[in-house]
């Protein structure tokens, strides 16, 4: 990944794809004083990109840091990476962190930093077992208490246990992990938020520890859209057994269907296919109302 054409904007300048380096007394590398986003073009157009660019800075408002540019220039920074990479659809990430003047827990004025990269990932899962409906594993470790972790920012530290998981599950040969809150409640993958079928009604975990992600919204707008009920509430582990259909959404993953999770099974079925169908012709429209949908 790190040696390739092209280049990153960072720090309000396109440098060479290879020469995008932090040092390594960096406070983010150290201590996790890093937040990211995660998000997808379509059709040369970034689905949603002022909800990203704002999330992210919130996100760094949460860390305790300002990133030391506006939307607007995020924005136009972002439409900047993604026309010089000369990519219709891709995958971006920006990401902001503290830098490396001081050493140490505290490093209340080191400069905050910002890059953006972009490439082309056209499927987060394996497309044949995306079609199956996924695979997914029980993660031992568990989305903590917002009172333990800032949970509502896209924080790197908070990848941590999804890493883990995601690597427990893969060597188990399943492909994500569902994973539950210090409650034992069910909250999400390890990089998506998840969905669940009974009886024609979508029911899904409130997002009290976890981040209400952007195409969770999208899809419980579109599945209203459809006349669809959608319940948020607490869902116990017991439950899924009772489920008939179930699918995760996230912006790398977009809809994917699930097949099974750890001893349930559910089919791909109706009300996943018309949301997967749904949500790409959303994000496809080349017309600026799929941004502000
Ligand atoms: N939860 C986690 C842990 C994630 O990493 C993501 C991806 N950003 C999501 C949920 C989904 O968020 P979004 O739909 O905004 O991409």
């Amino acid at each position: 990944f790190d040696k390739r054409d092209g280049v990153i904007w960072m720090d309000g300048k396109l440098v060479p794809w290879t020469d995008a380096e932090v040092h390594v007394l960096t406070h983010g590398l150290h201590y996790a004083s890093a937040v990211f986003e995660g998000e997808r073009a379509y059709n040369g157009t970034v689905f949603k990109l002022n909800e990203h660019s704002q999330r992210l800075i919130d996100s760094g408002k949460i860390l305790g840091f300002d990133i030391p540019y506006s939307l607007d220039e995020i924005n136009a920074a972002t439409n900047l990476v993604l026309e010089k990479q000369g990519f219709q659809n891709a995958y971006l990430r920006p990401i902001a962190w503290r830098g490396s003047e001081m050493m140490g827990v505290s490093a209340q004025n080191n400069t905050i930093h910002l890059a953006i990269a972009a490439w082309e990932w056209p499927s987060y899962f394996d497309p044949a077992q995306r079609l199956k409906g996924l695979r997914l594993d029980i993660a031992e470790w568990r989305r903590p208490d917002p009172k333990t972790a800032p949970s509502k920012s896209k924080a790197a530290g908070l990848y941590m246990i999804c890493t883990l998981s995601k690597h427990a599950a893969e060597k188990k040969g399943y492909a994500d992990a569902l994973m539950l809150d210090w409650r034992g409640q069910v909250a999400e993958c390890t990089g998506a938020n998840v969905f669940f079928v009974k009886d024609g009604v979508i029911h899904t975990p409130t997002p009290d520890c976890f981040l209400d992600g952007i195409t969770r919204r999208t899809v419980i707008g579109l599945a209203k859209a459809r006349g669809i009920e959608v319940v948020e509430r607490a869902i116990q582990p017991e439950e899924l057994e009772g489920f008939q259909q179930c699918f995760i959404t996230g912006t790398a993953a977009e809809v994917t269907p699930v097949g099974e999770i750890g001893p349930y099974r559910f089919e791909v079925g109706t009300i996943v296919q018309t949301l997967m169908d749904d949500y790409m012709t959303l994000v496809q429209r080349k017309t600026g109302d799929a941004a502000a949908a």
